[in-house]
């Protein structure tokens, strides 16, 4: 039997909201059925073709997420924090595959998931970008193959609207660094440029962030040595690669056990 699952989108007029919707749209193994935005906004009681500027989809955009739940097989949620939690339970209610793009949830909104989490397969991932996730596992590796002589950067770019900092990807990169050389990234993490006048210590991981214009993405990892440095890059020139991935994780997440998954499961890195 062949099924085509339905997808809700939340934050549907967002800039990921929207390129979530083309995506499913030019998807022939998936097919929209709710798209939510928050109260008070525009777009809700309009189709949300016509509200894009195209051509009417037979989707309302509405603030009741359950309503826009209620025949889906799958949430993909790119908002914010609150509005994320929210949408887990919710999710999970509907027995949907959440998949959450979000971020800058704190620990306690992570761990606040996990209910959720025993009813619904959740994929959560700072960067749903292949490309991203690829360097996540070089850059395990490459901090796995040097002591802490080597110092380590994280140098991201965003378009000046982001508003958390460092990226999660850029957070996602520096887990994956202190994973690689064995410690706990809180020990030798240096968030930010603010207030650091002093030395640095050796062998840390430091954060950097940049905002400026419409960035899409970019995240360089630095090792630096007295002597030597190596520099592993990524950079996204569209957030087509997010919607694609996070598409992927969605038909991925069907028939899974549930639980907590994040895109390196997905894409079987
Ligand atoms: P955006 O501000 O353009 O869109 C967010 C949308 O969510 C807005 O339309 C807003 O109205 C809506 N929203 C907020 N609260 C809501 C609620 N309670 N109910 C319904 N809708 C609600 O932001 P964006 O650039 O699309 O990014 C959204 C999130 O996705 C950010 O956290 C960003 O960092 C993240 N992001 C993740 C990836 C990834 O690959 N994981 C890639 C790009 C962006």
């Amino acid at each position: 039997m062949t099924h085509t699952p339905g997808i809700a989108v939340t934050g549907a007029s967002g800039r990921m909201g929207q390129m979530l919707i083309r995506s499913i749209l030019d998807s022939d193994q998936a097919q929209l059925v709710g798209a939510v935005e928050r109260k008070g906004h525009a777009w809700i009681g309009q189709d949300v073709g016509t509200a894009m500027g195209g051509k009417a989809l037979g989707v309302t955009v509405t603030d009741e997420p359950l309503e826009a739940f209620a025949t889906a097989q799958a949430i993909i949620d790119f908002t914010a924090p609150e509005a994320t939690l929210e949408f887990a339970t919710l999710a999970a209610q509907a027995r949907a595959v959440h998949v959450i793009g979000t971020t800058g949830m704190s620990e306690a909104q992570i761990a606040a998931l996990k209910p959720a989490a025993r009813h619904a397969v959740i994929v959560r991932a700072g960067n749903m970008s292949l490309g991203v996730n690829l360097l996540t596992q070089l850059t395990k590796r490459v901090a796995a193959a040097l002591d802490d002589e080597f110092d380590i950067e994280i140098v991201e770019s965003h378009h000046r609207h982001k508003v958390d900092a460092p990226s999660g990807t850029a957070l996602m990169l520096g887990e994956a660094a202190a994973e690689g050389r064995g410690v706990r990234l809180e020990e030798v993490a240096d968030r930010g440029r603010d207030g650091i006048t002093g030395a640095r210590q050796r062998g840390h991981i430091g954060f950097a962030a940049l905002r400026a214009g419409d960035i899409v993405g970019e995240h360089d990892v630095l090792f630096a040595a007295p002597g030597e440095r190596i520099v592993l890059r990524h950079v996204a020139t569209d957030r087509a690669v997010f919607a694609r991935g996070a598409l992927r994780a969605a038909l991925w997440g069907q028939g899974k056990p549930p639980g907590e998954y994040d895109m390196l499961d997905v894409l079987g890195l």
